[in-house]
């Protein structure tokens, strides 16, 4: 596996309504894209920092991992997951962690936001965090 940066960190918020202009007013610039991803029942704004970008994401469902996180969180957002890039191929990253004996929640690549492949592997094995590989497909 070839992690190249870290291409976002992502936000859990109770209202992207609320947060967009607090981060757009901060950061100094505007979000440049708002996205609903059916599949993991989020809907999320992108902002650009440098190489990085900041994800922030509210749930559209309660079953939705971002609803049970800020439900844990005492019904506050916060830092939910950081997603590394690889260069080399989400799929085999995630065979290469798992020859480490990583945990992962995703055996396979699925689609993510901004149509990246991604995956992410079980906190259980990542010291608590939440760690997700992306890629661009080609
Ligand atoms: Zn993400």
């Amino acid at each position: 596996m070839n992690i190249s940066h870290i291409e976002h960190i992502g936000i859990a918020v109770t209202s992207l309504e609320e947060a967009i202009p607090f981060y757009e007013n901060m950061l100094g610039f505007k979000c440049y894209a708002i996205e609903e991803v059916a599949d993991q029942k989020v809907k999320t704004a992108f902002f650009k920092v440098g190489q990085t970008k900041i994800e922030l994401l509210e749930a559209t469902a309660p079953e939705s991992a971002i609803a049970k996180f800020i439900e844990k969180n005492g019904g506050r957002g916060g830092i939910q997951h950081v997603a590394f890039a690889v260069s080399d191929g989400v799929g085999g990253a995630i065979e290469d962690v798992q020859a480490n004996g990583c945990r992962v929640i995703d055996e396979k690549p699925r689609r993510g936001a901004e149509g990246l492949n991604i995956a992410f592997l079980h906190p259980k094995s990542t010291c608590g965090a939440l760690i997700e590989l992306c890629e661009k497909p080609e």
